[in-house]
C-alpha cells in the first residue's frame, strides 16, 4: 500500500533508505515538512516536462544521515531536502541548469559529481547553486 503525499511523490520513496535496521519513520513535525518538500518536488516536474523524478534520498533520521556520512546539519533531518534523478529529462546538470534558471525557490541547488541532484529548501531560502565534486568538494555554480 502506498501513501501518496502529492500526486507523485509517496511517504515510501521519500523515507526509502539502504540502511536496514535503522529507524527511519518521520516524526510528525518531520512529515508535515515532507508534505511541503513534495509540493516544491511538484513544480520541480512540471518544469522538467513532467518527466518522472527518481528519488535516491529523501528524509533522513539522525541515524540514517549519520550512516550514510551526511552533512550534521543536513536539511534531509529536516524533511526538507530531496537528492534525485531525472534522465528522460537530463543529466543532473541539464536539470540544475533548468532550475537555476527558473524562478523556483530553494535553499541550495547542488549538482553532485555528475550523478545526482540535489535540492534543499527551507532556511534561509538563499537559491545557492553549488557543484561538488570529489577532492575537490563544494563550488560556487555549476560545472561541466
Ligand atoms: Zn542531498
Amino acid at each position: 500500500m502506498t501513501t501518496w503525499l502529492s500526486p507523485h511523490f509517496s511517504l515510501e520513496e521519500m523515507t526509502a533508505t539502504q540502511q536496514r535496521g535503522l529507524d527511519n519513520r518521520p516524526p510528525a513535525s518531520v512529515l508535515k515538512r515532507l508534505k511541503a518538500t513534495v509540493l516544491v518536488l511538484e513544480d520541480v516536474r512540471t518544469l522538467l516536462g513532467n518527466a518522472p523524478m527518481v528519488i535516491t534520498s529523501g528524509y533522513r533520521s539522525p541515524a540514517v544521515n549519520r550512516a550514510v556520512g551526511g552533512s550534521p546539519t543536513s536539511a534531509h533531518m529536516r524533511g526538507e531536502a530531496a537528492d534525485f534523478i531525472c534522465p528522460r529529462f537530463g543529466s543532473p546538470l541539464a536539470v540544475c541548469r533548468a532550475i537555476a534558471a527558473s524562478d523556483l525557490r530553494f535553499d541550495q541547488l547542488i549538482e553532485e559529481a555528475g550523478a545526482w541532484v540535489h535540492l534543499g529548501l527551507g532556511g534561509r531560502w538563499r537559491r545557492e547553486v553549488l557543484s561538488w565534486r570529489p577532492g575537490a568538494g563544494y563550488q560556487r555554480g555549476l560545472r561541466t
